[in-house]
């Protein structure tokens, strides 16, 4: 499919590049939508919501399927756009591409049973009303997306809203505003009635614009520093957020853990799309009779994680040139501070590539255990027991993902992690489950994509009650009897005023 701005409302002239961070190649270049075209979109999407919500539950999950088996069929070009765009091989890009389209189906598939209107429960005291609840669309949502996973991430916030029966102005990131168009345009070819998904191209200034846009919710992801301003800008007009931000995802390994697959599973989490994951391995902490023989598979594996351009590269460059600063940072930081390197060294930073690079002794203080490096990076600690890594992966005020490698206490450590999603002897899985929530806690943001939560999180409960028959007397009257308020009092204390025996 061409890279067409056929949609877009017009930008007033001004336009910005977009380049391949592997070959400096120029991928498209797009319109820099200001307050103006963006306050547009909106407009327009505030019409195409009122029809695409009049398609019932029906007639959007037809549409939605259809959207899911384009995208599926055109994989191949999808796959090759983002790698162009993005720079990460081919293989990362179709996991994400798998997962976007898993997703869809799901929602298109669920959202109607998920969002029915149903009946909810009486009490003694309201026994004559019947009492239930719908889920009704929001209108217009924004989208926000970050350049990492172009495909993947904005699209979860995409299908819960219009399956939820909302329309969407999606601003993706300026470095990936040509999968964005890829999406709406794939988009438009089976919905070409109304524009319910539209695109608006770039930086953060107009995706500050669409934050002052007056939409009905805005859905971000990306920094948390840039979800601060996202939440700041929407309380103007108390527009609702979902800010899926940052992460600095621990993995634990147990004593009983299987130690390969551990090994095996924390070089990919670490290392795939070159730690440019939101949901990356971070940190393992390792117990103490496990830590060798980890360290020493863990060494094996990574030092054959190859970077480059071409199709037999396991990893790609560093996309946004300002974070290979962040990561050399983190990397002399913890040198200075003692680290040992068992694979890569100071030198790893070759722009726009990093070498694989596994830390050991790091002290709890170094910016790598501490702050998102967004690299392929893994700083492996040791730990007395299954108790101290908890301990040590809870001290950070990240709460994305976590995965544990444990027999006996999987179950105990994978609760006691906090943080919104963790797995048990796997790595990341939770992103792929379109029935789970998705989302994280303190500097991870709030608020739930995926599944019935990000069907909910995209509607507005609405809740009525129906007076099946009249009482002889209301409550809810100046006219009733004296005797009546007295009488339910004494009823309500024989209801509730016992404490219960345990
Ligand atoms: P970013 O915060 O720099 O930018 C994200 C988006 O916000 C971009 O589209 C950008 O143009 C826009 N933006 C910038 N300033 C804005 C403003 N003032 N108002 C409104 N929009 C503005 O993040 P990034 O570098 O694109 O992405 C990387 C970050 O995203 C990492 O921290 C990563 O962990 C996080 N991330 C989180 C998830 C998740 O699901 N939790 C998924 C992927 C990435």
């Amino acid at each position: 499919m061409a890279v067409t701005q056929d949609q877009a409302p017009a930008s007033g002239g001004h336009t910005f590049d977009s380049t391949s961070p592997a070959t400096g190649e120029l991928v498209g270049t797009f319109p820099l939508h200001g307050p103006a075209q963006v306050a547009e979109a909106v407009s327009r999407a505030r019409e195409a919501a009122a029809w695409w919500a009049g398609l019932g539950f029906g007639g959007r999950r037809r549409r939605l399927l259809a959207f899911k088996a384009l995208l599926a069929a055109r994989s191949g070009e999808l796959v090759d756009l983002v790698h162009r765009e993005n720079g990460k091989p081919a293989a990362d890009g179709f996991i994400e591409v798998l997962l976007a389209v898993e997703h869809l189906d799901w929602v298109a598939r669920k959202a109607a049973r998920v969002l029915r209107p149903r009946r909810a429960a009486s009490t003694l005291v309201l026994a004559n009303q019947a009492a239930s609840v719908e889920y009704l669309p929001l209108g217009v949502v924004g989208v926000i997306g970050p350049w990492n996973y172009p495909v993947f991430t904005p699209s979860g916030a995409i299908a819960s809203a219009l399956a939820a029966g909302n329309a969407v102005v999606f601003k993706p990131s300026e470095l990936t505003p040509a999968v964005g168009r890829f999406l709406a345009d794939a988009f438009a070819e089976v919905v070409p009635e109304q524009p319910v998904l539209q695109v608006v191209t770039g930086d953060g200034a107009t995706g500050d614009a669409l934050c002052r846009a007056g939409v009905d919710k805005v859905s971000f992801t990306g920094s948390p520093a840039t979800g601060r301003k996202v939440m700041a800008a929407c309380a103007e007009r108390l527009t609702p957020v979902v800010l899926e931000l940052g992460g600095k995802d621990a993995l634990v390994v147990d004593e009983d853990g299987d130690l390969d697959a551990a090994a095996e599973q924390a070089v990919w989490g670490a290392m795939a799309n070159a730690g440019q994951t939101c949901l990356a391995i971070e940190r393992a902490y390792v117990v103490d009779a496990a830590y060798d023989r980890f360290v020493g598979r863990v060494a094996e594996l990574a030092a054959r994680v190859r970077p480059g351009p071409g199709a037999e590269a396991d990893i790609g460059p560093i996309t946004l040139p300002a974070q290979l600063a962040v990561i050399r940072r983190h990397l002399e930081d913890a040198f200075r501070r003692g680290a040992r390197a068992v694979v890569g060294g100071p030198d790893a930073v070759r722009p726009p590539y990093v070498d694989p690079v596994v830390l050991v002794d790091v002290p709890d203080d170094a910016l790598v255990l501490r702050e998102e490096t967004f690299g392929p990076v893994l700083p492996v600690v040791r730990v007395r027991d299954a108790d101290e890594a908890v301990r040590r992966a809870n001290a950070s005020p990240y709460g994305l993902g976590a995965a544990v490698f444990a027999r006996r206490r999987a179950d105990r450590i994978a609760r006691a992690l906090r943080s919104g999603m963790t797995s048990v002897n796997s790595v990341l899985v939770f992103a792929g489950m379109p029935s789970l929530p998705f989302g994280g806690v303190g500097e991870s943001g709030f608020g739930r994509v995926h599944g019935p939560d990000g069907l909910r999180e995209f509607s507005r409960s609405k809740a009525i009650t129906r007076q099946r028959f009249p009482l002889p007397f209301s409550m809810l009257s100046f006219e009733r009897p004296a005797r009546l308020l007295p009488a339910v009092e004494r009823a309500m204390k024989l209801r509730h005023a016992r404490a219960p025996r345990r």
